[in-house]
């Protein structure tokens, strides 16, 4: 026998020991470039709301902020594998699978008749605390696999998601909380100053804080401001 055979059966030894897992379902697949199997890639619940004017993210940030557009790419559905991929990506420290379902939202947003006037993105900040903890945004990869497949750069570092600041502390535990408006801030707001901005989050639910970073960029005379979420929650 040559030696590839040889090579083969150590793969083989080691898959056995140490098999390569779908991030959606756990199963066991044998190509190990895959980071989701084809069945799990197959039942991915696609909104299409990118290329739906006043879709329910739209309508969601009706009366509370200005956007140019919203969308979400996926519906996000509880004990589903998009759950399961969405938590690994948040806390089984797993970015290459952020980056890659990046990729497939920058294929679906090419269907915006905007992106090609997006002058950036910008990732929902995460607290210093937690991102350090986690070793990175998650909002941020996805961003890296957005630019992957639309050339759409992205910029860290220009939303903060503050530590607690003088006028929050004269404020009370539940009123720091609830004023989400106060945690994120703008290091360079010149940067930011009649650009069109796309903001990018993982899930939007009641989207209390996109709403407020929306405002924020608005407020800093962003020419204009839309948001991408990976899923959205019915
Ligand atoms: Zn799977």
């Amino acid at each position: 026998m040559k030696w590839p055979f040889a090579i083969d059966c150590k793969d083989a030894f080691l898959h056995l020991f140490f098999p390569h897992l779908c991030a959606g379902c756990s199963s066991d697949i044998l190509d190990e470039q895959a980071l989701i199997c084809t069945a799990c890639m197959r039942s991915l619940p696609f909104t299409e709301f990118e290329k739906m004017e006043n879709n329910p993210v739209e309508k969601l940030f009706w009366g509370r902020t200005k956007i140019q557009h919203a969308s979400s790419i996926f519906y996000f559905i509880t004990d589903s594998p998009l759950q399961e991929i969405i938590h690994h990506i948040k806390y089984k420290n797993n970015p290459a699978l952020g980056v890659y379902m990046g990729n497939i939202m920058g294929l679906r947003l090419k269907n915006m008749l905007s992106i090609n006037k997006i002058d950036f993105m910008l990732p929902m900040p995460l607290h210093p605390k937690k991102e350090y903890a986690r070793g990175y945004n998650q909002a941020s990869v996805l961003c890296q696999g957005i630019q992957g497949t639309t050339d759409t750069p992205y910029l860290n570092n220009i939303l903060l998601r503050n530590f607690n600041t003088d006028t929050q502390t004269k404020k009370s535990r539940i009123e720091r909380w609830e004023n989400v408006a106060e945690v994120f801030e703008i290091s360079a707001p010149s940067a930011v100053q009649e650009k069109h901005i796309l903001l990018i989050d993982d899930v939007i639910t009641t989207g209390a804080s996109t709403e407020a970073c929306a405002n924020l960029l608005i407020k800093n005379k962003a020419a204009s401001v839309s948001i991408c979420s990976l899923a959205y929650t019915i």
